[in-house]
């Protein structure tokens, strides 16, 4: 399934920066891409680096975010503004720093630029690893994020005539901002896996959260109890993700990949591997070419272990959406290795993956009712699934 591939990079996306001690480090994208240009993945005929960009323009913000929240934004963003914690700028989550309007303004471009090469079909697939900024709301930030490109690109494609689009947000947080934006939307199904929103940020995304009326069962979301692995992660997302998407049928497949459900992850307490997260990357990328002709935007998103995760995580992503997936049991490249050790003071990771197996169980081979992952998993089919005409499940098996 080798198509081109859209790599949206542009240096000037390292201001998005809340300083020093803060989780959403640009270190970490930086890492990212440096990790996959030396594994050779940037130069595959087939892969294209696309930059620089030109950030999103106020009426590309305002598709998805009110006016006073950008005016909000833009006077926070004058050096040396006074914090102004209206509007959620000004938080320990979302410091305000000098230029942040034009940071976020940027983050939010590279976006529609991997949204406007799938759209064009200059590319069949395309990645925007400094994207992924899922909990921005209309009207305030929220969770390190300002504006939320994915908003930002998903409406343009609506103004553009696609008449459905797929979200699929597999960040350990509930993408509620996206949600929100179109939680009235028919033409948008949002559906997001994440840890169990009563012991994690942002507290939402339990499964009665469908859609507003007149387009229920275009938000889905799926709770995970915390310390899901990952043949649990990937069982729940077996049982809901394809069926649902298949029924929506959907024209563009935008992702976003934060790869904060990795064990290492600090802020929080699922336990995936690279092999787990990588397992989804592959699934995401055959639903694009099953469902979408292929057609994929993806982005990144969380993920605070900046040296051991978010590297390996997004250049397997980016190596999948080439068509050319790197195996997990290879060395990770010496030049890497060496700039961490010299750059950081400590080792890096020395193979691509953690060195997992995983073999989910599917869901058509029963489930149980004493098992929370199971009960979660059939809370959301039994919230959604009737209004897509789908069957929630014909005959539950009681264990024993
Ligand atoms: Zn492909
Ligand atoms: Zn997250």
């Amino acid at each position: 399934m080798t198509g081109q591939l859209s790599f949206i990079w542009d240096e000037r996306l390292r201001a998005y920066d809340f300083g020093s001690g803060h989780p959403l480090s640009p270190l970490r994208v930086r890492l990212a891409h440096q990790l996959t240009r030396d594994l050779g993945v940037l130069d595959l005929s087939n892969v294209e680096t696309v930059g620089p960009v030109s950030p999103a323009s106020n009426a590309d913000l305002a598709r998805v975010h009110l006016p006073e929240y950008i005016a909000a934004v833009e006077r926070a963003s004058a050096p040396g503004a006074r914090i102004d914690p209206s509007h959620g700028i000004g938080t320990e989550d979302v410091p305000r720093f000098d230029g942040m309007h034009e940071a976020s303004a940027l983050v939010a471009g590279a976006t529609l630029a991997a949204a406007r090469a799938v759209y064009s079909k200059s590319s069949l697939h395309a990645v925007n690893l400094a994207g992924g900024l899922h909990h921005a709301m209309p009207g305030y930030a929220s969770g390190f994020c300002v504006y939320n490109d994915i908003g930002v690109a998903i409406a343009w494609l609506l103004e553009q005539g696609v008449r459905r689009i797929g979200y699929v947000d597999v960040d350990v947080h509930h993408g509620d901002g996206v949600q929100a934006m179109f939680f009235d939307d028919p033409r948008v199904m949002t559906m997001s896996l994440h840890e169990d929103p009563r012991v994690l940020f942002p507290g939402s995304g339990y499964p009665d959260e469908i859609g507003a009326p007149g387009a229920e069962g275009t938000s889905i979301n799926v709770v995970l109890p915390a310390g899901t692995r990952d043949a649990g992660w990937l069982r729940a997302f077996d049982a809901v993700v394809p069926e649902a998407l298949s029924a929506f049928e959907p024209e563009i497949l935008v992702t976003q990949q934060g790869c904060d459900t990795h064990y290492l992850d600090p802020l929080a307490d699922l336990g995936l591997s690279i092999e787990g997260q990588r397992a989804s990357y592959q699934r995401l990328h055959a639903l694009a070419h099953h469902l979408c002709d292929g057609r994929w935007v993806a982005v990144g998103g969380g993920g605070y272990e900046w040296v051991d995760v978010v590297p390996r995580a997004w250049a397997h992503l980016t190596a999948i959406a080439a068509g050319s997936p790197i195996d997990p049991d290879s060395p990770v490249p010496e030049s890497f290795s060496g700039y961490i050790k010299s750059h950081l003071g400590r080792p890096g990771p020395e193979l691509m993956g953690d060195g997992y197996e995983i073999e989910p169980v599917a869901w058509t081979q029963g489930y149980d009712l004493l098992d929370p992952l199971d009960m979660s998993i059939l809370r959301t089919r039994e919230a959604v699934f009737g209004h897509l005409g789908l069957a929630a499940d014909p005959c539950p098996l009681w264990p024993g």
